[in-house]
């Protein structure tokens, strides 16, 4: 069911509890800025998940409240893991849903990293 991406930040959604190893994950790349997992139930060849190791509910949140040198590290990290992968060269897709009309279901911002073959028009 889709989450209220504007409301206060909830310390029991799935992605805090993942970050603090309470529960587990196929873990892709980690950081001082991020933690990226494989999606539990993938959209496609490659879908990670790329997450904020600090609280952010929701990409405006994020942009609005987190310090330059943050935002800056989770899209360099970003990039880095699409790299990684090897993506550069045959394309991939960057998503973030917010809120319920935006579909989230988790409400810890996270990037969605799709690729690893031709993907459906967007939105997916
Ligand atoms: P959202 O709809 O919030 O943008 O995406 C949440 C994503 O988290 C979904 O693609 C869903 O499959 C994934 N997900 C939900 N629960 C878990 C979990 O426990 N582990 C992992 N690795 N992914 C999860």
């Amino acid at each position: 069911m889709a989450v209220n991406g504007t409301g206060p930040y909830d310390p029991d959604n799935i992605f805090a509890k993942i970050l603090r190893g309470d529960i587990p994950c196929k873990k892709v790349f980690e950081n001082e800025w991020v933690l990226a997992f494989q999606d539990i139930a993938p959209k496609a060849a490659v879908h990670v998940l790329i997450i904020p190791k600090k609280p952010y509910v929701s990409f405006i949140d994020f942009t609005k409240s987190a310090p330059t040198d943050e935002i800056s590290g989770v899209m360099k990290s970003a990039g880095q893991i699409a790299s990684d992968l090897g993506l550069d060269d045959k394309g991939y897709r960057v998503i973030t849903n917010a809120g319920e009309n935006g579909g989230q279901e988790v409400p810890h911002f996270h990037l969605h990293l799709l690729g690893g073959q031709s993907l459906p028009p967007f939105p997916v």
